[in-house]
Order: structure tokens, then C-alpha cells, then sequence
């Protein structure tokens, strides 16, 4: 049996290429950016007025940041859609909106707050420097400027800057593709009523929701009894479906487990079998191609630690965000000894105790078959052989979320 270190670098020698897919922007919010993105046009895109107001001429109005009062004569409107068809003269002003075109001739802009206006007449008694109010073609970022670094995650604020560009396809990664099989005969869906010697499929849903949070698409959901042939079938199905196939159930060694069977029919070829760890000691990992196969032990506990510490690292890497795993610190508030000859992923609560220290809570129960000791952690240690903790010891929490 090989550890878990040993396990987790085997799965990331055989990690597959992320792929790249072009999306319209309108879904794209979530997604890693594949590529730098660069600008198409200048920002802003053409000279306007910052201020609703009047569009003058510096030269003319200079006088009032001096205290001497001056007189224009307004000419015409230059509004937000509809500039002004024609050029601000000396002594001239024309009345513009808040990003409306500046006119020709006009260098400044007076805000409606600074003036007085009677008529045709113009009166302004206050000005402040030469180019006042106005946002200038270009001032933020010229052609050719890169606007988002690849590998970032585009947010409502990247997705609005793409907008103003006009850019309305993006290359971003395409999460993985995951198809769901469940085995075992003894369940029935959870919306059904089962019989006595049966148990409703918690694990479909579990896994299916873990996918999508964990950055995977779901290819399928399939749900098998403990049967060779379709064992086989629903596999094949998968691996023609998905890039990452993940099996529930099935991979112990009880004459009904066939999923190890099943998946070397179809041409995957086992990277491992069986870790050092609690939960979880079935895991099955195998490989066809570039494609990868996760046989996850049916203990919904095994499923979903496995699912966490092995699989989503996968989905979120092959999604475009990397290979750390997020870890946070906090501090034992009791002891904690590993006795096992099998390193443990410890379900455990943190909460936020006196002077902002992070308290790390055991959970008591920590059977395989009960998903309380999941429900109530929010992250668990990972506890070596023998390791032994004491109480205000420092240990590295890995989060749920
Ligand atoms: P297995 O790994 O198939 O031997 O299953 C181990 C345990 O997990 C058994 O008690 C199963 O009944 C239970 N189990 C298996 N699959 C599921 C599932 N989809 N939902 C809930 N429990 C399951
Ligand atoms: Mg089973």
C-alpha cells in the first residue's frame, strides 16, 4: 500500500494538458483567462467633457482664475450621443454633458456650479488651470496595452472592461469534463422510497455539486447496480463522454466490488490501488490516455475526503487555477493523537477564539459512514502515523472552502 504522498505524486506525473476554448463573454465571469488580453481602441475613446457644463476656451477664461470676471457667448450643445457640429471661437462657449464629445477649439471645461448663464450670455467668475474637466482620448490606455494578465479570474469588472472594447469571445481554460457513475445494488435514488435492505444514493448529488464547486463541468450521471456487464457499459459510456471518469462504490475487495475489473476492460491502466490513509483506503486511480479515472469508496465520508484532497486539485488545475492547495493556520485547543497505521485526514472545526487566534476543534466521530463528521468540520489536518499534537500546537488546516 502506498502513502499518501506517494499517491498524490503519481497523480500529478500523470496530470493531463489543460485545454483552451473561446467563450462568448457573456459567460465568462468564473473563468481563468487563458492568454494575456490587449486593447483594441484607446480609453477613453475620444476627448470628452468630465463635468456637465460649458466647453470654452482656456484663453478666454484665464482671466477668472485671476478674479476678473468674463462674458461668452454660447453657440450650441454638444450632449452625451450628439456632438457639436462646429468649432468653439474666442469668446465662445457651448453647453456640454458629462462624457459628450469636446468641440473643436475648446481646451476647458467650466462646470454649470462655476457659471452663470442668461440667455445667449455666459458669465464665469471662477477658473482653475488650463485643460480643466476634461478626460483626454488615450489618458487611461492606448491600442495594444495589455488590460488583463493570463491566468487571472475574470470578475464583473474584467467582464465590463472586455465590453467597452468590443471584445466578445475570450480564451479562457475549459473545465474538465466529469461523468458520475454510482454503483451499488442496494441503492435507490434519493427522491424514491427505499425498502427495508435498501439506502438512498447520497453520493450522486454529493459528487455531482463537489464537481461544479470544485470548477468541473458535468458530462453524466449514471447510477449502475453491482453488475459486470453494465459496469463495463457504463464506463465506456463515460470515457467516450468525459475527460475525467468518477466511479462511487465498488472498489473494495468484496467479490461484488468490479470497478477495478470493469475499468481495465475498458483500456485504463491502474496508477494505484489502496493508500496509507482514513478515511478512504480503497481509492483506485487509472489512466487511459489523457483521460482519468477515480474509483472513489462508496462511504459517502471516503467519497467526498477523497473527492476533496485528490480530485478537485485536478479539476481546479485543469480550470486554470494552479496547483497550490489553500491552507490556513489555527491552533489545537485540545489534543489529538494518531494511533492508526494509516495517516488520518481529520475532520476538525475551526473557529475564531480570543485575540483573533484560529481554535482547531476535533470532531469527535469520525466514521467513514458518517456524514456528520463532514457536515459539522469546515476543513480537516492531514495526521501522520504516530503523530501526536498537543494542546496550542500550530497545525495547517485545509479548508472545505
Ligand atoms: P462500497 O464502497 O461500494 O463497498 O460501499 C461502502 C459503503 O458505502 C456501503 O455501506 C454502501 O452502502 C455505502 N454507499 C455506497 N454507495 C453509496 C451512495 N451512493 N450513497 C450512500 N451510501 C453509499
Ligand atoms: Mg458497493
Amino acid at each position: 500500500m502506498i502513502t499518501i504522498s506517494e499517491a498524490k505524486k503519481i497523480l500529478d506525473d500523470s496530470l493531463p494538458e489543460p485545454v483552451r476554448e473561446d467563450i462568448s463573454l457573456s459567460e465568462a465571469a468564473g473563468r481563468v483567462l487563458y492568454t494575456d488580453l490587449h486593447a483594441l481602441e484607446p480609453s477613453p475613446r475620444y476627448t470628452n467633457s468630465a463635468m456637465d457644463g460649458f466647453a470654452v476656451r482656456w484663453a478666454d477664461i484665464e482671466p477668472a482664475s485671476r478674479g476678473i470676471a468674463c462674458q461668452l457667448a454660447l453657440l450650441g450643445e454638444s450632449q452625451a450621443g450628439i456632438p457639436f457640429d462646429g468649432t468653439v471661437g474666442t469668446g465662445q462657449a457651448v453647453r456640454i454633458s458629462t462624457g459628450a464629445k469636446l468641440p473643436d477649439g475648446a481646451d476647458a471645461v467650466v462646470p454649470i456650479e462655476e457659471c452663470t448663464a442668461s440667455g445667449n450670455e455666459l458669465n464665469i467668475e471662477i477658473a482653475h488651470k488650463p485643460k480643466q474637466n476634461i478626460r483626454f482620448e488615450g489618458e487611461e490606455f492606448t491600442p495594444d496595452t495589455r488590460l488583463i494578465h493570463k491566468n487571472v479570474v475574470l470578475n464583473p469588472v474584467h467582464i465590463a472592461l472586455l465590453a467597452s472594447q468590443g471584445i466578445r469571445t475570450v480564451p479562457v481554460y475549459r473545465p474538465a469534463r466529469v461523468a458520475i457513475i454510482v454503483t451499488g445494488t442496494e441503492l435507490v435514488p434519493y427522491d424514491a422510497q427505499p425498502k427495508p435492505w435498501q439506502i438512498r444514493d447520497s453520493n450522486g448529488i454529493m459528487l455531482t455539486e463537489a464537481v461544479l464547486a470544485g470548477n468541473g463541468a458535468i458530462a453524466t450521471l449514471q447510477r449502475v447496480g453491482d453488475d459486470y456487464e453494465d459496469t463495463v457499459r457504463a464506463a465506456q459510456t463515460a470515457a467516450e463522454q468525459a475527460d475525467i471518469v468518477i466511479f462511487s462504490g465498488g472498489v473494495s475487495v468484496g467479490p461484488h466490488d468490479l470497478v477495478k475489473k470493469a475499468a481495465a476492460e475498458c483500456g485504463f491502466e491502474r496508477l494505484f490501488w489502496r493508500v496509507r490513509q482514513r478515511p478512504g483506503k480503497p481509492l483506485f486511480v487509472a489512466q487511459k490516455d489523457s483521460k482519468l479515472l477515480f474509483g472513489l469508496p462508496g462511504n459517502p465520508v471516503s467519497a467526498y475526503m477523497c473527492f476533496l484532497f485528490y480530485v478537485t486539485p485536478v479539476l481546479r488545475y485543469l480550470a486554470g487555477h494552479g496547483k497550490d492547495i489553500r491552507k490556513v493556520s489555527g491552533v489545537m485547543n485540545t489534543e489529538l493523537v494518531n494511533k492508526l497505521t494509516r495517516a488520518q485526514m481529520y475532520r476538525v472545526m475551526m473557529r475564531d477564539g480570543e485575540n483573533g487566534i484560529r481554535e482547531v476543534i476535533p470532531i469527535a466521530r469520525q466514521g467513514s459512514h458518517m456524514l456528520t463528521s463532514v457536515s459539522d468540520a469546515n476543513g480537516f489536518i492531514l495526521l501522520e502515523v504516530g503523530q501526536a499534537l498537543k494542546k496550542g500546537d500550530k497545525v495547517e488546516v485545509i479548508p472545505f472552502s
